[in-house]
């Protein structure tokens, strides 16, 4: 399975032009650079670039006609050869996944609907469509008035959702239809427009099937599926600290969703054995379209203005982990991707880049041949690039910039080693979990530091109001001590906790023998 990642950039809405808010994304190709502006300790300004490399980068100025050539397009002939691919919109709310998403759908079946009337005319191909959205961990049929649906996996573990609606189409006009009925039932639900669809992912599914022995009297099977996701905003971490427990907790369940989801690409991208795909209801919907052969587009879109500059690198940086780490088992592009993370992880002081499954791999695959199998899977691996070539030949991705990559490659400047891992240390699959919660857990400590230093810079701006106030004339000295010592005791707590988190980071990476020194040279 091979993970395609692009970013969109929107244009600047009215809200943000009014608000002067400055665009901060640079795009180019292949990569793009936000321009982050800082504040030091004593508030003064300075600006921190951050630059990631993607598949391809879609600018303000890419039309949905193109970004529908660029993603879906390719892949619209694999689907009638067995192949399931998924195109998700990943970011945060307003961010423009709706809008990237909306038109895809519609002329992807105007184009498999030609190749059934075309290419594959008369071999008993069909085209069958469903929609439906998962809100608060349950499943809704957004083609059936938001009937309630339950999931369930038979005994060769098929996931099968009970009830869902799928209906046959065998024009455009039934599809559009369909689409336009699903779009509306979405958007009218219980609470209102944009809030709830924020909250939820979308998932339209077109389904190819194929009636055995072309007899229309046995139901058809599945031979290829292509299904778009619309995925809640995820920004939806803030909710989990929100005072109401339902929002509190809708946050938490996209915010696992979310990152089962990118744990569940980034293991299938390196062939590993086991994939958490029971990490939630996303996930394990999903599960069949991820089995075998195999295509995801991820679209992240970002919003250009400095208001969403962190929303935007937390998009980035989970785009550049989903993005694919091994393409056709060329371990120089393992090595390149995996430097690119880390490139980006010392580009920001706060990461601590942990290595990647896929140098993990890597390590393991080097030193014992026997698990090599990844060079077997060549064919489909070509074929992929076959349709990254015409991506290419489409214009604007003429580079992949790798060669930009490959001289950051040269001067590796991670602060820790890591240990090749010794033979008979590894059992496989153990390693898998054990690594995916070790990268969980730096993931977690790095969220956790990110947001100390926020909470910190929130304090030395408090602290400073309240320098302001004691120098007035007539200050409440009362006032002054007792928020002193809140701001204080603030400061000392959060530390504190950081200082723990830290601590049992580092135990938990001794356990596992992944850090050599930690203490840098
Ligand atoms: P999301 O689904 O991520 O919450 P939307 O797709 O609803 O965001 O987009 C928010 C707003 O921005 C909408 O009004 C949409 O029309 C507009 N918008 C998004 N992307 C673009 C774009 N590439 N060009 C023009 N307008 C856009
Ligand atoms: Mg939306």
């Amino acid at each position: 399975m091979t993970c395609f990642a692009q970013v969109r950039k929107r244009p600047l809405n009215k809200k943000e032009l009014a608000k002067n808010e400055e665009d901060i994304i640079e795009t180019l190709s292949n990569s793009l650079v936000v321009h982050e502006t800082k504040l030091k300790v004593d508030l003064t300004e300075y600006m921190e670039k951050h630059e990631f490399v993607f598949d391809a980068v879609l600018n303000e100025e890419v039309s949905n006609d193109e970004v529908y050539r660029e993603t879906v397009e390719p892949i619209v002939p694999i689907i009638f050869q067995r192949t399931k691919a998924t195109c998700f919109a990943y970011g945060q709310t307003g961010s423009g996944k709706t809008y990237t998403m909306k038109p895809l759908p519609l002329k992807a079946s105007r184009d498999i609907l030609r190749l059934m009337h075309h290419t594959y005319r008369n071999q008993g191909f069909h085209l069958f469509v469903s929609f439906f959205e998962i809100y608060g961990g349950k499943l809704y049929d957004l083609l059936s008035d938001r009937k309630k649906l339950c999931m369930r996996e038979d005994g060769k573990q098929q996931v099968c959702i009970v009830g869902l609606k799928e209906f046959r189409v065998l024009d455009v006009e039934t599809i559009k239809e369909l689409i336009e009925k699903g779009n509306a039932t979405r958007s009218t639900g219980t609470t209102g427009a944009n809030e709830e669809s924020s909250r939820s992912h979308a998932i339209l599914q077109l389904a190819i099937k194929r009636s055995v022995d072309g007899k229309e009297s046995k139901p058809p099977r599945v031979v290829g599926k292509l299904s778009f996701i619309d995925l809640a905003g995820s920004e939806r971490g803030a909710d989990t600290t929100d005072n109401d427990k339902q929002t509190r907790m809708e946050g938490a369940e996209i915010n696992k969703s979310l990152l089962a989801l990118k744990e569940c690409i980034r293991a299938l991208d390196n062939d590993q054995g086991h994939i958490p795909f029971r990490g939630s209801k996303l996930t394990e919907v999903l599960r069949d379209s991820f089995m075998g052969n195999s295509r995801t587009v991820m679209i992240s879109c970002i919003s250009p203005s400095s208001g969403s500059c962190e929303h935007t690198l937390n998009t980035l940086r989970y785009a550049d982990r989903v993005k694919s780490l091994s393409k056709g088992g060329n371990s120089k592009k393992d090595v390149l991707s995996s430097t690119m993370n880390l490139k980006e992880s010392t580009a920001q002081p706060l990461s601590l880049g942990l290595p990647t499954a896929s140098t993990f791999e890597d390590d393991i695959n080097d030193t014992w041949p026997d698990q090599n199998e990844r060079d077997d899977f060549n064919a489909p691996e070509d074929s992929f690039e076959q349709e990254k070539l015409m991506w290419k030949k489409n214009g604007k991705l003429d580079q992949y910039g790798f060669s930009t990559a490959e001289n950051k490659l040269r001067k590796p400047n991670g602060q820790t080693k890591w240990k090749e891992p010794v033979r008979s240390d590894i059992k496989h699959s153990k390693s898998d979990d054990d690594l995916n919660a070790l990268l969980q857990e730096e993931e977690d400590l790095v969220n956790a530091h990110r947001k100390q230093v926020e909470e910190t810079m929130n304090i030395v701006k408090e602290e400073m109001n309240l320098l302001v106030e004691a120098d007035q004339p007539g200050n409440q000295l009362d006032d002054y001590i007792s928020r002193l010592t809140t701001i204080l005791s603030q400061k000392a707590a959060g530390i504190t906790q950081l200082q723990t988190r830290l601590a049992n980071f580092q135990r938990r990476l001794k356990e596992h023998n992944v850090l050599v020194s930690s203490s840098g040279y």
